[in-house]
C-alpha cells in the first residue's frame, strides 16, 4: 500500500463469519478513515485447540462470499495452516514488512482484549500497530478486570474504542443453531447460509 496509508486487519476463526464481523470492519473502517480492511482467517487457533474448527478452506471460501461486495475489504492467507504464521504478534511482523511506511490498525471485539494476557508476546504488539476496540454487545471494556488493571498505561493512552452498532451475534451461536435446526437467516449473508447448508457444515454440532 502507498506511503500514509491506513490499514486495519481483523483476525478469528470466522468459523462462520457474521454481521457482527463485517459491521465491526466497516463501521471501524468509515469511524477512523481506514483505506483497507483485512480479514486474516487463523490456521489453527491456538486458544480454540482442544476445540474442532472448521476445515481452513470453507472458512476461506465463506469469507470470500461474504466480503465480496466490499472494495474496501480483502482477504489474507498469511496464517493458512502450514504457513507457519498462528500467532497475531508473527502476523503482524509480517505485514509490518510488507507495508513499512503504513499505518497498522488491529481491530478486535471488546471480549477479544478481555483474553489479551493469554496471546503470545503480546506486550510488543503496542509498538507495532494500533489497537481498535469495538463494543460488542454482553462484554464491558472496565479497567478493574484483572486482565484489563494489568494493561501498561501505554495503552491506554494509544487504543481506540470504537462504538459500532450492537450485534448480538456470535458464531458460536450460529453453529448451535445449525446444529439444532433453526434459523440462521438474517445473521450472516445469504451466499455464507447457502454455503454452509450446501457444504453439510455444522450440522452434526461441533463443541465439546
Ligand atoms: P466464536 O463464537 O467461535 O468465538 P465469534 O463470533 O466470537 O466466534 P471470532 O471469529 O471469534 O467470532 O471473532 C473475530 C473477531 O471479531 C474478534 O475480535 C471478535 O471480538 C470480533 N467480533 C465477533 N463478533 C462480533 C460482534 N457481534 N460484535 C463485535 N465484534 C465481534
Ligand atoms: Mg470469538
Amino acid at each position: 500500500m502507498e506511503a500514509g496509508a491506513k490499514l486495519a486487519v481483523i483476525g478469528g476463526t470466522f468459523d462462520p463469519v457474521h454481521y457482527g464481523h463485517l459491521i465491526a470492519a466497516e463501521h471501524a473502517r468509515v469511524q477512523l478513515d481506514i483505506d483497507k480492511v483485512i480479514f486474516i482467517p487463523t490456521g489453527r487457533p491456538p486458544h480454540k485447540i482442544s476445540q474442532a474448527v472448521t476445515d481452513w478452506e470453507h472458512r476461506l471460501m465463506m469469507l470470500q462470499l461474504a466480503t465480496s461486495d466490499n472494495p474496501a475489504f480483502e482477504i489474507s492467507s498469511l496464517e493458512e495452516p502450514g504457513r507457519g504464521f498462528s500467532y497475531t504478534i508473527d502476523t503482524i511482523h509480517r505485514l509490518r514488512s510488507l507495508n513499512p511506511a503504513t499505518a497498522i490498525y488491529f481491530l478486535m471485539g471488546a471480549d477479544a482484549l478481555l483474553t489479551i494476557d493469554t496471546w503470545k508476546d503480546y506486550q510488543q504488539l503496542i509498538a507495532l500497530c494500533s489497537f481498535v476496540v469495538v463494543t460488542r454487545p454482553q462484554y464491558v471494556i472496565d479497567r478493574s478486570n484483572p486482565v484489563l488493571a494489568d494493561l501498561p498505561e501505554e495503552w491506554w493512552l494509544q487504543m481506540r474504542q470504537v462504538e459500532i452498532p450492537a450485534m448480538d451475534i456470535s458464531s458460536t451461536d450460529i453453529r448451535r443453531r445449525v446444529a439444532a435446526g433453526r434459523t440462521i437467516k438474517y445473521l450472516l449473508p445469504g451466499l455464507v447460509e447457502e454455503y454452509i447448508f450446501a457444504n453439510d457444515l455444522y450440522r452434526g454440532g461441533m463443541e465439546t
